[in-house]
């Protein structure tokens, strides 16, 4: 009888799981064809940037602020707003700051324009548009700080931002963490190329060969959500939506598996485009003692966990400066979706990530390492350890 009430309990959550990663997926999906709306704005725009910068210097656009409003009212919505506890990177101070009318207005736009499209991708829109007040709701009630005990959401609305206003890779990345453990991972990527070469070029290459030989309406040459769900031993992915049609679960999604490459000299590593978020030196060095060949693949955001779990690259490794402190969203859903995908991450101990502490990774021993497998990840680990001490980190 007690057994039987504990498969009962299990089904229960399982089939909760299974929705939850469903609205994600869609409301993933939803947030791409956003975020493609408003870099075609930005790149086609000359003379205005586009973009904010926040007190860290770092660049936020409305893009983000929408994606973030978007998609919490998605959740709530679907989930029930009491039901609902998201981390996410965004707030609203600088929103509603006098004088930033203009852009907030931009937002509730911006936002409004999605919703309305709701149904395509199969969620409910709004009865009437959103007033300023229910957006700024929305982007606020995303103030959950984590912890180790219950679930919640995490959220980067536009990872990579600055890749975003270049024209180059971003994602959109949403993660189910609970009791500590993320249990699903979606990773929205509307510029990922589906021929791998063009990973390495800037994306504004690939606009003009795109250009020159404009793909039809029915191949998928560029964009994607990658999902999983922990323990199911799969990671998916499936083509991003197209204008005018209407989403249906799973949409085509197919399996991901990691690459087969152990190695070294046929490895491809990726890491940070920007210097200022992963020593560059530091894993020259490393690439250089572990005998790995091919030169690094530098890829703004989330993409490089997207390039591993896909088997596009087989490394990603990330040294950011002493002191820094890496966010869960920047990471969570990546590491479901690796893991899946039958890949490894770990720290540079090759300790698991915790993502039990709060909104910051804490506890993390110098860098983040993924692999495709355990053959490469034990030589990186190795590799740290033989030049930790005569690195300047
Ligand atoms: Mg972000």
């Amino acid at each position: 009888m007690e057994e039987q009430s504990h498969l009962l309990s299990h089904e229960t959550e399982r089939f909760s799981q299974d929705k939850e990663l469903e609205v994600g997926v869609r409301a993933v999906q939803m947030a791409c064809a956003l975020c493609q709306r408003v870099q075609e704005g930005l790149i086609s725009k000359t003379g205005n940037n586009g973009f904010q910068s926040k007190d860290d210097n770092s660049p936020v656009t409305i893009a983000d602020w929408s994606v973030q409003a978007t998609v919490s009212w998605v959740l709530s919505k679907a989930c029930g707003s009491r039901n609902v506890s998201i981390v996410a990177e965004e707030d609203v101070q600088t929103l509603s700051k006098t004088g930033a009318a203009g852009l907030l207005e931009a937002v509730v736009k911006t936002v409004n324009e999605s919703l309305a499209d709701a149904p395509r991708f199969g969620l409910k829109a709004p009865e009437i548009p959103l007033g300023s007040s229910e957006v700024l709701e929305a982007i606020s009630r995303c103030n959950s700080n984590g912890g180790p005990t219950g679930r919640f959401w995490a959220l980067d609305p536009v990872d990579g931002t600055l890749g975003f206003v270049r024209g180059d890779q971003y994602a959109i990345a949403l993660a189910l963490i609970e009791d500590g453990e993320v249990v699903l991972g979606v990773l929205g990527c509307p510029n990922y190329p589906m021929r791998k070469e063009w990973l390495g070029y800037h994306h504004r290459y690939h606009r003009i060969v795109s250009k020159l030989t404009p793909p039809t309406s029915e191949s998928w040459d560029k964009g994607c959500v990658i999902y999983a769900r922990r323990g199911s031993g799969k990671a998916w992915m499936q083509p991003l939506l197209h204008v005018n049609k209407k989403f249906m679960w799973p949409n085509s999604a197919r399996p991901v598996q990691v690459s087969s490459i152990d190695n070294p000299s046929l490895a491809t590593f990726c890491e940070p485009v920007e210097k200022a978020n992963s020593s560059h030196s530091f894993t020259a060095g490393l690439a250089h003692s572990m005998g790995l060949r091919k030169q690094p693949l530098r890829v703004y955001s989330m993409v490089k966990y997207a390039a591993i779990a896909r088997g596009d690259a087989e490394i990603f490794m990330k040294f950011a400066r002493a002191g820094y402190k890496e966010k869960i969203w920047d990471h969570a859903a990546g590491v479901a979706i690796i893991q899946e995908a039958g890949g490894v991450v770990t720290d540079a101990r090759g300790r698991p990530l915790d993502f039990s502490k709060g909104i910051y990774l804490e506890g993390l021993d110098r860098g983040i390492i993924a692999s495709s497998g355990p053959t490469l990840h034990d030589k990186i680990i190795k590799a740290v350890d033989s030049s930790w001490d005569s690195s300047s980190l």
